[in-house]
């Protein structure tokens, strides 16, 4: 089964390895196979979910919603994000002002077939909206009941600084940052991870697997297995490009060993080196099917010691992303149109 963390400095508990349905539902693969993958989370101990309205632009939380269907509601915890635009995409469908917030939730909840969720996050920073109107419109939402803590995704230090005096301010929590982070994408080790310990926010992190690349089976100059990722012309081979350089791909070869060392599959290792930092409370994993899953929940609970850590290190050290200055890039300085 799966292990639990607090989020941030809260008493709520999520479970470490959450499932998380970008570029896969209601996109990559097909509802049934959505639906099964859901299941198999809540057999194999995985009560948390992540999703976002922007997700196959609004339709993953139908999907999601249409899996959760039936089960206790108190038994889950429900992820969703607002942000990017969607629906009409008219000049208040996007970003961070009180109106699209107000208008996110709504829709959100309606999709996703629920009267509150756990989390609700800013999916980016928007520089057009005073952080202040922000943090008020989520306080709000909180007191009404619709969502119970307040989450961001890719803020830099400062901003989460500043978030989390509004939020404490308004009487409500700030409790997690949802960045990227695996043993290829490190950026956040240097300023975000040390200011979120400080103030009692945790990290929930994303493609912990670098979306399927620390499993291994992209192989450096060979044809990428069919069906996977890499593969996804409506939007997954897109985002996975990043990582598919043979330079990547030969490093990551040498974790193979490591991970037989370690008796754990290559998936597992990449998950577990993500949970070995205290401050992320959940590897936000993906999974097209429901056998990847079972292979990755179990994650939980393994402890990597400090010989394995550092032949990860020196194995990837080459073409690991650290500069913290890459989280300055991801928040768009204009919001999209
Ligand atoms: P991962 O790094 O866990 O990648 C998941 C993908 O890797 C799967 O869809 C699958 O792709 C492949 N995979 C998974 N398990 C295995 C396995 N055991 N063996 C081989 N391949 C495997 O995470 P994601 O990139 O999917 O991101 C996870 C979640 O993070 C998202 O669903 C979303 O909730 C969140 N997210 C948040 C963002 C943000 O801005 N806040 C941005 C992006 C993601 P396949 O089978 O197709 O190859």
């Amino acid at each position: 089964m799966v292990n639990y963390r607090y989020l941030g400095n809260s008493g709520f508990k999520v479970s470490e390895i959450t499932y998380g349905n970008w570029v896969t539902h209601a996109s990559q693969v097909d509802d049934s196979a959505a639906i099964a993958t859901v299941h198999k989370a809540l057999d194999l101990g995985i009560t948390t979910f992540d999703t976002a309205d922007t997700y196959a632009n609004t339709a993953a939380e139908v999907v999601l919603g249409k899996a959760l269907d039936g089960q206790p509601r108190e038994s889950l915890e429900i992820f969703t994000k607002v942000y990017w635009p969607i629906g009409r995409k008219g000049p208040n469908d996007v970003g961070l002002s009180r109106k699209h917030i107000f208008d996110g939730i709504h829709g959100s909840l309606k999709r996703l077939n629920v009267d509150y969720v756990d989390l609700y996050q800013a999916h980016r920073y928007d520089y057009e909206t005073p952080i202040e109107e922000t943090m008020q419109a989520f306080a709000d939402i909180v007191r009404q009941g619709k969502a119970l803590y307040i989450g961001v995704s890719e803020w830099t230090a400062e901003q989460l600084r500043e978030g989390h005096a509004l939020a404490k301010e308004l009487g409500v929590q700030l409790v997690s940052n949802q960045p990227q982070y695996s043993a290829l994408w490190r950026v956040i080790e240097g300023t975000v991870v040390p200011t979120s310990q400080a103030l009692g926010i945790s990290q929930i992190v994303w493609s912990p697997m670098a979306q399927g690349v620390l499993s291994g089976k992209y192989l450096p100059g060979q044809p990428v297995p069919a069906g996977s990722r890499a593969t996804d012309d409506k939007s997954g081979a897109n985002f996975i490009k990043r990582f598919m350089e043979d330079d990547v791909l030969t490093a990551v070869q040498k974790l193979t060993p490591i991970a037989a060392e370690a008796g754990l599959s290559m998936p597992q290792l990449a998950i577990a080196w993500v949970l070995q930092n205290p401050n992320v409370a959940a590897a936000l994993v993906g999974a097209s099917r429901p056998e990847q899953l079972e292979d990755n929940v179990k994650a939980s609970g393994v402890v990597l010691d400090a010989d394995t850590m550092a032949a990860i290190d020196a194995a990837l050290s080459p073409v690991a992303v650290t500069d913290p200055q890459e989280t300055y890039k991801v928040s768009p300085a204009a919001r999209p149109a």
